[in-house]
């Protein structure tokens, strides 16, 4: 069998171009165009590229953007006060810190991420976002778990009833892509590094997700003939070679559909940033 092919660009482009109306629509009704701030702190070069990345999706899409660009060795209060200056400011509807932070600063991440507006927390990390997802509650949710629900609808893949197993239980992916299958009425299982004969826990997923951080970790064996296979990891094997947690040429004879690595969920994630900030910009406008 060779699975069906689910490429990200296909999908980001539907999801970024329904983010573009919204966020004309919004301009035209409000008068101020959606507008997202990345700070970025050091010269992480995979942050630049990353950071880069999310500026020119804010142009294809029409939205305002701007970077703080700090320097790593930033006081802890300054960053606190630019994170409240942003807050405060009209212009600004999304906050993303990107991360990773430099060393110094990176024992005080969650204080950061805490200090973020819950209204413009575009990448849903904050704890009052967190609790409106585990009670149902619509709020901002996590870029790269929110893309993969994106991308099973458009695709017209059935979740409700479905078995669905989630490799990984971090707080960005793993936990939140439990949730949110969970919402749409699959049984769901999550798997980490203490979960025991894993390949007998997969096999029995219809919808598979890999969040795990190593290299071709889930083989054929591991997939049940016809899953859909959803591979988030993004792993640098080489210096300009990077590949995903699933064993693309080998699982997709046996998936029935499957996420190819680059050029799959990495793009669906950017996308999803963009309707992020468009949702923002509506909840603060239904908050006035
Ligand atoms: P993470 O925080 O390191 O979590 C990895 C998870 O995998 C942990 O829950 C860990 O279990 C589990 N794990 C590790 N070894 C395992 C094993 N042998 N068997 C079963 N589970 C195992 O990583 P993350 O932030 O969720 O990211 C996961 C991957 O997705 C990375 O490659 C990352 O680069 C990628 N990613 C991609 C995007 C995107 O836009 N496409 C966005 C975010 C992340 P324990 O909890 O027991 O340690």
């Amino acid at each position: 069998m060779t699975a069906r092919l689910l490429e990200g660009k296909f999908f980001a482009n539907a999801i970024k171009e329904e983010a573009g109306r919204r966020a004309a629509a919004f301009e035209e009704k409000y008068g101020v165009v959606p507008g997202l701030a990345v700070i970025i702190v050091g010269e992480d070069p995979a942050s630049q590229v990353y950071v880069r990345n999310k500026r020119r999706s804010c142009e294809k899409v029409g939205l305002y953007s701007r970077e703080v660009a700090l320097p790593a060795d930033t006081p802890k209060e300054k960053l606190l006060s630019i994170i409240d200056e942003l807050n405060a400011d009209p212009k600004i509807h999304g906050i993303l810190l990107q991360l990773p932070l430099p060393k110094a600063l990176d024992p005080y991440e969650n204080e950061f991420l805490n200090r973020i507006d819950p209204a413009k927390d575009v990448d849903g990390f904050h704890p009052v976002n967190v609790g409106r997802l585990v009670i149902g509650e619509p709020g901002l949710t996590p870029c790269t778990p929110a893309g993969c629900m994106k991308m099973l609808e458009l695709a017209g893949i059935d979740i409700d009833g479905k078995n669905a197993v989630v490799i990984g239980r971090s707080n960005i992916v793993g936990k939140p892509m439990m949730l949110m299958l969970m919402k749409k009425n699959a049984t769901v299982t999550v798997c980490h590094s203490h979960t025991q004969d894993l390949p007998s826990v997969t096999r029995r997923a219809d919808i598979l997700v890999a969040a795990v951080g190593r290299p071709h970790f889930v083989t054929a064996d591991m997939v049940k003939p016809g899953a859909v296979v959803i591979d988030v990891g993004i792993n640098r094997i080489a210096p300009k070679k990077l590949v995903g947690d699933v064993d693309f040429d080998a699982v997709k004879e046996v998936a029935g559909a499957i996420t190819p690595v680059p050029g799959g969920v990495g793009l669906l994630t950017v996308a999803m940033l963009m309707d992020n900030v468009v949702r923002a910009a509506e909840i603060q406008q239904n908050n006035k």
